[in-house]
């Protein structure tokens, strides 16, 4: 089994794709029209055309059919749920403490919080043990599983459907580029042909998903 997941393209999409992720490296319209000016001119997203698309715009275009809040208390539920530790409360206050500690930062509007994805400071990840008080040695899978699932839907829900859009709706004389790799090596690149993930972690996490 963990043998056959490392040469699952679905799998290793998934992860490369948290990796751009966390290091905010996805081929948002900004991105690539800094990377080649001619091809992309236009860097305003597609869908609201209402703003750059940027990284953080991403997740927050009003065209997105969910929220980033509203995705967050759906993983948080779902995990909690699976370790029959859930109630609402819990689940009010493992969102609240997520949305102080990850945050996307519009460049544009530094007033609006950060969001860094895929990297929890410890003290928030011992309120969020202390807040789903799961026994035992459970407990500490719990952040980081919140954190896999937050990428896996916002690929799911939020990048993937973008994509579509970009493909069916493409005015712009663009190719498909989501999938073409960097010319230059960018660094998740290096770090996702370098990452070996427990896979432990991933048994537990294909459970969960029963
Ligand atoms: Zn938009």
């Amino acid at each position: 089994m963990p043998t056959k997941r490392e040469t699952n393209p679905k799998y290793s999409k998934l992860k490369a794709f948290k990796i751009k992720l966390l290091l905010e490296e996805l081929p948002t319209m900004d991105v690539l029209h800094v990377r080649d000016f001619a091809k992309y001119s236009n860097p305003t997203c597609m869908r609201c055309k209402e703003a750059t698309e940027t990284y953080y715009h991403i997740l927050t275009c009003q065209e997105n059919t969910t929220s980033l809040r509203h995705l967050l208390t759906n993983v948080i539920t779902k995990i909690l749920k699976k370790y029959q530790t859930y109630s609402e409360a819990k689940v009010t206050q493992i969102t609240r403490i997520f949305t102080n500690n990850i945050s996307i930062s519009d460049p544009q509007n530094p007033t609006i919080n950060r969001v860094t994805l895929g990297i929890l400071p410890s003290l928030a990840t011992r309120e969020i043990n202390r807040t789903a008080a799961v026994k035992g040695k459970k407990q500490t899978q719990i952040p980081q599983l919140i954190l896999h699932y937050i990428a896996k839907e916002i690929h799911e829900k939020i990048w993937k459907p973008r994509c579509a859009y970009k493909y069916t709706n493409n005015t712009r004389c663009e190719q498909k580029d989501e999938d073409r790799e960097i010319p230059t090596q960018s660094t998740a690149q290096m770090i996702s042909q370098n990452y070996n993930p427990q896979t432990s972690e991933n048994n537990k996490l294909l459970k969960i998903e029963k």
